[in-house]
């Protein structure tokens, strides 16, 4: 245990007089890869009913990772559908994500054949963090506030029996956005 605490990979918090483990960094790994694979999914549902001017907005202050990933994504699918979308997001972005918006537009357009090991390599260990099967509490990133919450062995066989997928903010961003 105490090398996997040295290595970043578990966070200890003392709730009470026992200690908690929580996973970090398996619950954000699992966690940004079903975010942006929900947000490219909405993309291809606006290619299908041909939408063309979406709001970009709501991609901006989004969690970086989050948005890096995504266009990780964009760029790996090698659909060149995508352009007209991100040249409307690139409008509203800041120039760091500006910057990597072009490159992936750049990629698109010129047909690149896509280095997948990044693509290998991150499912990997996507595949590994899913097979700890001993249900843990997994402490999640609220993707409004960045902020750290827990998502408890409970919530999560709720959320499971209701089909629904992991929340995506923190009950403090929950109750004033609702
Ligand atoms: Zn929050």
């Amino acid at each position: 245990m105490d090398c996997m605490v040295n290595h970043d990979f578990l966070d200890i918090e003392y709730n009470g007089k026992l200690p908690m483990i929580i996973f970090t960094e398996r619950g954000w790994l699992i966690q940004s890869d079903q975010y942006t694979n929900e947000l490219l999914e909405e993309w291809m549902e606006w290619i299908k009913q041909g939408k063309r001017d979406p709001d970009m907005m709501y991609l901006k202050d989004r969690n970086r990772e989050i948005i890096f990933l995504l266009l990780e994504k964009i760029k790996g699918s090698g659909n060149q559908s995508f352009i007209p979308y991100l040249e409307l997001w690139k409008k509203i972005e800041y120039k760091k994500v500006q910057t990597e918006i072009t490159k992936v537009i750049t990629a698109l357009e010129q047909n690149n054949p896509v280095d997948g090991k990044a693509e290998q390599e991150r499912k990997k260990r996507i595949g590994e963090a899913l097979e700890i099967n001993e249900p843990q509490d997994l402490l999640l990133k609220c993707w409004i506030c960045g902020d750290r919450f827990i998502f408890t062995v409970g919530e999560q066989q709720f959320h499971k029996k209701k089909g629904l997928s992991l929340p995506k903010r923190c009950g403090k961003c929950r109750h004033s956005y609702e």
